[in-house]
């Protein structure tokens, strides 16, 4: 099958499946609504689709590194719900490099079919950049482990089945090797999870606290106090996601929409030469970081492993560029980008947009969410640092 072969096949696949007020949701890109994740991973996982960077033994659909581009590139501009990157592009591999087979078996099916949703807990209120300074216990008792103390920032904590976890299960020698990976079924009495609403007016992150809460041993992910090796891993695939480029994308897309409606003076906005030269800048660097990511990518997959510290600067690039368009977004949008929605009117009720600026509601409310992509998966100047480290030692 040809890369457009495989375009086309998705396009029709889009078309029949995905309900128009989903696509409309998905399409303002805004914080994803549960029950469309699940229906449309359900939908994907029917189709073999639900996992396109997993190896094909573990459900994947073998596809080549630009196929995967081309299918998630699609799939995001149609406005389809995000597949959960908790589990997808996070635990899962974890779980199928590291973990024992009954592990393989039990999850992996059910990250697949979004049966099992998943949520994060690294960070603590004293553990963020410094995050091997972590200090919730898990204690081993026979066949369990007793895991006591604090997480905080826990997106998806509310409404995830499961979290992977780092616990502290030694404070012998170094921070870092005294850390281990469990997972948690997040039903087990003993979990109390308190919201954090943020300055978007919506609820993402989570404070979440541990007492004396049982975990089956079985649940250790590898080895006891390995588990800031695994973490490592996962968060360069964490920074490698936040390239955020389909994202760039869309909101180019919208722009340039914007633009076709908004009026300077009596002109259309997309007629005024100064702000398409900033169009055409912002479009320009997304396509080069493009062009950058599906290199790096492709490389991964080939095994050359170079020595740059590749997913810091894709985190770095992606998450600036995501809040300077988004910073036009709202400009193009002058005071029609102003209302704010309830997040629950906004995802249920789909309110009317103002006269002649269509999709302009939640703008605003995202723009201000997007001040924390520079913040989470560890923050920019603290990948500044590493970037510096690696590049300019010696
Ligand atoms: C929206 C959002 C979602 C998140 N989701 C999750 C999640 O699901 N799971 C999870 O575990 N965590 C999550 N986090 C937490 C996130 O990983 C941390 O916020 C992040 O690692 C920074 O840690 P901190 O907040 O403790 O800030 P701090 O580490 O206290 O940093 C405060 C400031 O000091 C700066 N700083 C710190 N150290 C250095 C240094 N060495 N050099 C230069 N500057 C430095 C930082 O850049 C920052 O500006 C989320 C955060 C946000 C905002």
């Amino acid at each position: 099958m040809t890369d457009e072969d495989l375009r086309q096949e998705v396009r029709a696949f889009i078309a029949e499946n995905l309900p128009a007020e989903m696509a409309a949701r998905g399409k303002k890109m805004y914080h994803p609504y549960k029950p469309d994740v699940v229906f449309w991973t359900q939908k994907l996982n029917e189709k073999g689709w639900s996992a396109p960077g997993w190896p094909v033994e573990y459900g994947g659909p073998g596809w080549t590194v630009p196929q995967r581009h081309i299918f998630e590139e699609e799939c995001f501009l149609a406005g389809c719900p995000m597949i959960s990157p908790q589990g997808l592009t996070l635990v899962g591999p974890i779980i199928y490099t590291y973990g024992t087979q009954e592990q393989k078996d039990t999850f992996l099916p059910k990250i697949r079919s979004a049966e099992h949703t998943w949520t994060q807990g690294f960070s603590e209120p004293n553990a963020g950049s410094d995050l091997a300074s972590l200090q919730t216990r898990a204690v081993r008792e026979g066949d369990e482990y007793v895991v006591n103390g604090q997480k905080i920032w826990t997106s998806d904590a509310h409404s995830s089945e499961w979290a992977f976890m780092l616990v502290r299960t030694s404070t012998e020698g170094k921070k870092q090797a005294g850390i281990s990976f469990l997972l948690i079924d997040m039903e087990t009495p003993g979990i109390t999870v308190r919201p954090i609403i943020s300055i978007d007016g919506g609820h993402e992150l989570n404070e979440v606290f541990f007492e004396d809460v049982r975990v089956p041993a079985a649940n250790l992910v590898g080895e006891e106090n390995m588990g800031w090796t695994y973490a490592k891993e996962l968060l360069a695939e964490e920074r490698t996601f936040s390239a955020e480029v389909k994202r760039h994308k869309g909101q180019l897309s919208r722009i340039k929409d914007i633009a076709r409606t908004a009026n300077l003076r009596g002109t259309p906005l997309i007629e005024d030469p100064h702000f398409l030269r900033r169009v055409a800048q912002l479009e320009i660097e997304v396509l080069a970081h493009e062009a950058t990511l599906l290199r790096v990518v492709a490389e991964e997959q080939a095994g050359i492993l170079g020595a740059a510290p590749t997913p810091s600067i894709l985190k770095v690039r992606g998450t600036e560029l995501v809040q300077r368009l988004g910073a036009l977004m709202l400009e193009a949008l002058g005071e029609a980008g102003m209302p704010y929605y309830a997040e629950k009117d906004y995802f249920l009720d789909t309110p009317d947009d103002p006269p002649g600026i269509p999709g302009a509601p939640g703008i605003s409310s995202d723009f201000f969410f997007r001040r924390s992509l520079t913040i989470y998966g560890g923050t920019n100047e603290v990948q500044r640092n590493i970037i510096a480290a690696q590049l300019l030692r010696g």
